[in-house]
Protein backbone atom coordinates (compact mmCIF):
# COMPACT_ATOMS: atom_id res chain seq x y z
CA UNK A 1 0.00 0.00 0.00
CA UNK A 2 1.56 3.15 -1.09
CA UNK A 3 0.64 6.23 1.52
CA UNK A 4 1.38 9.63 0.74
CA UNK A 5 0.48 12.61 3.19
CA UNK A 6 -0.22 15.43 1.00
CA UNK A 7 2.22 19.06 1.21
CA UNK A 8 -0.32 21.42 2.58
CA UNK A 9 2.68 24.22 2.54
CA UNK A 10 4.57 25.55 0.10
CA UNK A 11 7.62 27.80 0.23
CA UNK A 12 8.08 30.88 -1.98
CA UNK A 13 9.83 28.61 -4.93
CA UNK A 14 6.55 26.74 -5.01
CA UNK A 15 8.14 24.09 -2.92
CA UNK A 16 6.56 21.62 -0.46
CA UNK A 17 7.65 22.56 3.34
CA UNK A 18 7.02 19.88 5.96
CA UNK A 19 5.13 22.14 7.75
CA UNK A 20 1.37 19.68 7.85
CA UNK A 21 -1.44 22.55 7.86
CA UNK A 22 -3.96 20.65 6.54
CA UNK A 23 -4.28 16.74 6.25
CA UNK A 24 -4.92 14.84 3.15
CA UNK A 25 -3.24 11.02 2.66
CA UNK A 26 -3.68 9.80 -1.03
CA UNK A 27 -3.41 5.94 -0.61
CA UNK A 28 -2.29 3.82 -3.80
CA UNK A 29 -3.17 7.25 -6.44
CA UNK A 30 -6.50 6.75 -5.58
CA UNK A 31 -8.28 7.59 -2.28
CA UNK A 32 -7.97 9.86 -0.12
CA UNK A 33 -8.29 9.88 3.66
CA UNK A 34 -9.73 13.44 4.71
CA UNK A 35 -9.21 16.29 1.91
CA UNK A 36 -7.73 19.10 3.36
CA UNK A 37 -5.16 19.92 0.72
CA UNK A 38 -6.24 17.82 -2.05
CA UNK A 39 -7.26 20.30 -4.37
CA UNK A 40 -3.46 22.20 -3.68
CA UNK A 41 -1.30 18.97 -3.91
CA UNK A 42 -2.46 16.37 -6.44
CA UNK A 43 -0.62 16.29 -9.67
CA UNK A 44 -2.74 16.41 -12.83
CA UNK A 45 -2.44 13.06 -12.97
CA UNK A 46 -3.58 12.10 -9.74
CA UNK A 47 -6.56 14.46 -10.33
CA UNK A 48 -7.16 12.01 -12.46
CA UNK A 49 -7.93 9.13 -10.57
CA UNK A 50 -9.00 10.44 -7.18
CA UNK A 51 -12.87 9.60 -6.88
CA UNK A 52 -12.75 8.04 -3.41
CA UNK A 53 -12.75 10.19 -0.16
CA UNK A 54 -12.86 9.08 3.90
CA UNK A 55 -14.27 12.09 5.34
CA UNK A 56 -12.99 11.14 9.32
CA UNK A 57 -14.80 14.41 10.54
CA UNK A 58 -15.61 17.84 9.08
CA UNK A 59 -13.13 19.75 10.62
CA UNK A 60 -11.69 22.58 8.38
CA UNK A 61 -8.13 21.04 8.17
CA UNK A 62 -9.55 18.35 6.90
CA UNK A 63 -11.84 19.25 4.56
CA UNK A 64 -10.67 22.71 3.78
CA UNK A 65 -10.11 22.27 -0.25
CA UNK A 66 -12.86 19.78 -0.81
CA UNK A 67 -14.88 21.92 -2.40
CA UNK A 68 -12.54 23.42 -4.27
CA UNK A 69 -11.55 19.71 -5.86
CA UNK A 70 -15.47 19.33 -6.97
CA UNK A 71 -15.45 22.19 -8.34
CA UNK A 72 -11.99 22.08 -10.44
CA UNK A 73 -13.27 18.66 -11.52
CA UNK A 74 -16.81 19.31 -11.92
CA UNK A 75 -17.05 19.75 -16.12
CA UNK A 76 -15.03 16.53 -16.47
CA UNK A 77 -16.07 13.64 -14.14
CA UNK A 78 -17.84 11.04 -15.59
CA UNK A 79 -18.58 9.44 -12.31
CA UNK A 80 -19.50 11.16 -9.34
CA UNK A 81 -17.24 12.12 -6.43
CA UNK A 82 -17.72 9.52 -3.63
CA UNK A 83 -17.66 10.69 -0.07
CA UNK A 84 -17.41 8.15 2.27
CA UNK A 85 -18.26 9.48 5.57
CA UNK A 86 -20.61 8.50 8.76
CA UNK A 87 -24.21 9.63 8.52
CA UNK A 88 -23.51 12.43 10.51
CA UNK A 89 -20.80 13.60 8.93
CA UNK A 90 -22.10 13.66 6.31
CA UNK A 91 -24.89 15.44 7.96
CA UNK A 92 -22.54 18.40 9.04
CA UNK A 93 -20.90 18.53 5.87
CA UNK A 94 -24.49 19.27 3.94
CA UNK A 95 -25.34 22.06 6.49
CA UNK A 96 -22.10 23.71 7.40
CA UNK A 97 -20.12 23.49 3.91
CA UNK A 98 -22.16 22.53 0.82
CA UNK A 99 -25.09 24.48 2.01
CA UNK A 100 -25.18 26.58 -1.40
CA UNK A 101 -24.30 30.07 1.06
CA UNK A 102 -20.51 28.78 1.74
CA UNK A 103 -20.67 26.13 -1.36
CA UNK A 104 -22.91 24.86 -3.44
CA UNK A 105 -24.69 21.24 -2.47
CA UNK A 106 -22.59 19.56 -5.37
CA UNK A 107 -24.58 16.62 -4.02
CA UNK A 108 -27.72 18.10 -6.21
CA UNK A 109 -25.60 19.15 -9.20
CA UNK A 110 -24.99 17.46 -12.68
CA UNK A 111 -22.79 17.66 -15.18
CA UNK A 112 -23.09 16.59 -18.78
CA UNK A 113 -22.06 12.73 -17.62
CA UNK A 114 -24.51 12.97 -14.57
CA UNK A 115 -24.42 13.30 -10.85
CA UNK A 116 -21.07 15.00 -9.67
CA UNK A 117 -20.46 13.75 -5.83
CA UNK A 118 -22.44 10.80 -4.02
CA UNK A 119 -22.45 10.33 -0.22
CA UNK A 120 -21.50 6.70 1.02
CA UNK A 121 -22.97 6.52 4.33
CA UNK A 122 -20.18 4.22 6.34
CA UNK A 123 -21.34 1.69 8.98
CA UNK A 124 -19.33 1.62 12.16
CA UNK A 125 -17.10 -1.15 13.51
CA UNK A 126 -17.99 -3.30 9.81
CA UNK A 127 -16.02 -3.61 6.97
CA UNK A 128 -16.90 -1.80 3.92
CA UNK A 129 -15.44 -1.59 0.76
CA UNK A 130 -13.87 1.59 -1.13
CA UNK A 131 -12.01 0.85 -4.20
CA UNK A 132 -9.73 -1.77 -3.88
CA UNK A 133 -9.45 -1.29 0.15
CA UNK A 134 -11.40 -2.97 2.82
CA UNK A 135 -12.53 -0.44 5.59
CA UNK A 136 -13.22 -0.49 9.03
CA UNK A 137 -14.21 2.86 10.70
CA UNK A 138 -14.39 3.63 15.08
CA UNK A 139 -15.73 6.42 16.32
CA UNK A 140 -12.54 8.09 18.59
CA UNK A 141 -12.59 10.62 21.12
CA UNK A 142 -12.39 14.37 19.55
CA UNK A 143 -14.75 17.26 20.29
CA UNK A 144 -16.92 16.35 16.50
CA UNK A 145 -18.06 13.36 15.64
CA UNK A 146 -14.56 11.79 14.06
CA UNK A 147 -13.66 8.24 12.75
CA UNK A 148 -10.14 6.59 13.28
CA UNK A 149 -9.79 4.17 10.35
CA UNK A 150 -8.64 0.15 9.57
CA UNK A 151 -7.19 0.10 5.92
CA UNK A 152 -6.14 -3.44 4.09
CA UNK A 153 -5.19 -4.12 0.92
CA UNK A 154 -4.67 -7.63 0.35
CA UNK A 155 -1.39 -7.77 1.46
CA UNK A 156 -0.93 -4.41 4.33
CA UNK A 157 -3.06 -3.15 6.75
CA UNK A 158 -2.85 0.24 7.79
CA UNK A 159 -4.53 2.29 11.01
CA UNK A 160 -5.42 5.88 11.11
CA UNK A 161 -6.20 7.59 14.64
CA UNK A 162 -7.40 10.82 12.73
CA UNK A 163 -7.78 13.27 15.58
CA UNK A 164 -8.36 11.92 18.91
CA UNK A 165 -7.82 11.89 22.47
CA UNK A 166 -7.39 8.98 24.83
CA UNK A 167 -9.71 6.53 23.39
CA UNK A 168 -10.54 2.92 23.59
CA UNK A 169 -12.39 1.14 20.80
CA UNK A 170 -10.09 2.04 18.44
CA UNK A 171 -7.26 0.13 20.05
CA UNK A 172 -9.62 -2.72 20.21
CA UNK A 173 -10.13 -2.65 16.13
CA UNK A 174 -6.39 -1.98 15.46
CA UNK A 175 -5.41 -4.73 18.35
CA UNK A 176 -7.94 -7.70 16.51
CA UNK A 177 -6.26 -7.14 13.33
CA UNK A 178 -3.98 -10.07 12.63
CA UNK A 179 -1.00 -7.65 11.72
CA UNK A 180 -0.71 -4.01 11.44
CA UNK A 181 2.13 -2.40 9.19
CA UNK A 182 1.75 1.29 10.19
CA UNK A 183 -0.01 3.28 12.88
CA UNK A 184 -0.46 6.74 11.37
CA UNK A 185 -1.26 8.70 14.66
CA UNK A 186 -1.71 12.17 15.92
CA UNK A 187 0.73 14.23 17.90
CA UNK A 188 -0.81 17.87 18.05
CA UNK A 189 0.75 19.88 20.80
CA UNK A 190 3.70 19.73 22.71
CA UNK A 191 3.66 18.78 26.63
CA UNK A 192 3.76 21.84 27.67
CA UNK A 193 -0.16 22.73 26.49
CA UNK A 194 -1.30 19.10 27.58
CA UNK A 195 -4.00 20.88 28.93
CA UNK A 196 -5.10 23.07 25.65
CA UNK A 197 -4.47 18.82 24.12
CA UNK A 198 -7.34 17.67 26.68
CA UNK A 199 -9.63 20.13 26.42
CA UNK A 200 -9.58 20.11 22.22
CA UNK A 201 -8.99 16.57 22.26
CA UNK A 202 -5.56 15.53 20.78
CA UNK A 203 -2.68 14.28 21.99
CA UNK A 204 1.04 15.47 23.51
CA UNK A 205 4.26 13.53 22.70
CA UNK A 206 3.36 12.27 26.49
CA UNK A 207 0.00 11.64 25.89
CA UNK A 208 0.65 9.86 22.59
CA UNK A 209 2.95 7.48 24.93
CA UNK A 210 0.47 6.26 27.68
CA UNK A 211 -1.88 5.99 24.85
CA UNK A 212 0.66 3.44 22.96
CA UNK A 213 0.73 1.19 25.88
CA UNK A 214 -2.81 0.04 24.69
CA UNK A 215 -1.64 -1.24 21.39
CA UNK A 216 -0.86 -5.12 21.44
CA UNK A 217 1.32 -4.93 18.22
CA UNK A 218 4.67 -5.09 18.19
CA UNK A 219 7.86 -4.26 15.36
CA UNK A 220 5.32 -1.73 13.31
CA UNK A 221 5.80 1.34 12.04
CA UNK A 222 4.19 4.06 13.96
CA UNK A 223 4.22 7.64 12.73
CA UNK A 224 3.23 10.97 14.27
CA UNK A 225 1.42 13.38 11.99
CA UNK A 226 -1.34 16.58 12.47
CA UNK A 227 1.79 18.42 14.43
CA UNK A 228 0.81 22.16 14.26
CA UNK A 229 3.82 23.88 12.85
CA UNK A 230 4.01 26.27 15.39
CA UNK A 231 5.70 23.61 17.78
CA UNK A 232 7.19 21.55 15.05
CA UNK A 233 10.53 21.43 16.32
CA UNK A 234 9.36 20.99 19.74
CA UNK A 235 7.24 17.96 19.71
CA UNK A 236 9.59 16.46 17.45
CA UNK A 237 12.08 16.86 19.28
CA UNK A 238 9.90 15.33 22.64
CA UNK A 239 8.98 12.23 20.44
CA UNK A 240 12.35 11.25 19.95
CA UNK A 241 13.05 11.57 23.14
CA UNK A 242 10.70 8.71 23.87
CA UNK A 243 12.73 6.62 22.48
CA UNK A 244 9.75 4.28 21.94
CA UNK A 245 11.03 1.61 18.72
CA UNK A 246 9.45 2.16 14.98
CA UNK A 247 8.33 6.08 16.01
CA UNK A 248 9.24 8.46 13.96
CA UNK A 249 7.24 11.74 11.89
CA UNK A 250 5.75 10.89 9.15
CA UNK A 251 7.30 13.62 6.22
CA UNK A 252 4.81 15.47 3.79
CA UNK A 253 5.12 14.61 0.51
CA UNK A 254 7.41 11.43 0.73
CA UNK A 255 5.94 7.79 -0.82
CA UNK A 256 5.57 5.54 2.18
CA UNK A 257 5.33 1.93 0.90
CA UNK A 258 3.67 -0.44 3.30
ZN1 LIG B 1 -10.17 17.75 14.26
ZN1 LIG C 1 -7.26 18.12 12.47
Amino acid sequence: MRIQLLPSTFDSQGQATLDQRLTCFLIDECVAVDAGSIALALSNEQRNTVRDIIVTHPHMDHIASLPIFIDDLYPVLTTPMRIHATPEVIGLLERDIFNWNVYPRFSELKNDYGPVMEYVPIPIDEEFKVAHLTVVAVPVNHIVPTVGLLIKDDMTTVAFSSDTFETEDFWKVVNRAPAVKALLIEASFPDSMAALAEVSRHFTPASLKRELGKLSHNGLEILAVHIKPAYRDTIIEQLAALKIPGLGVMEPGRNYEF
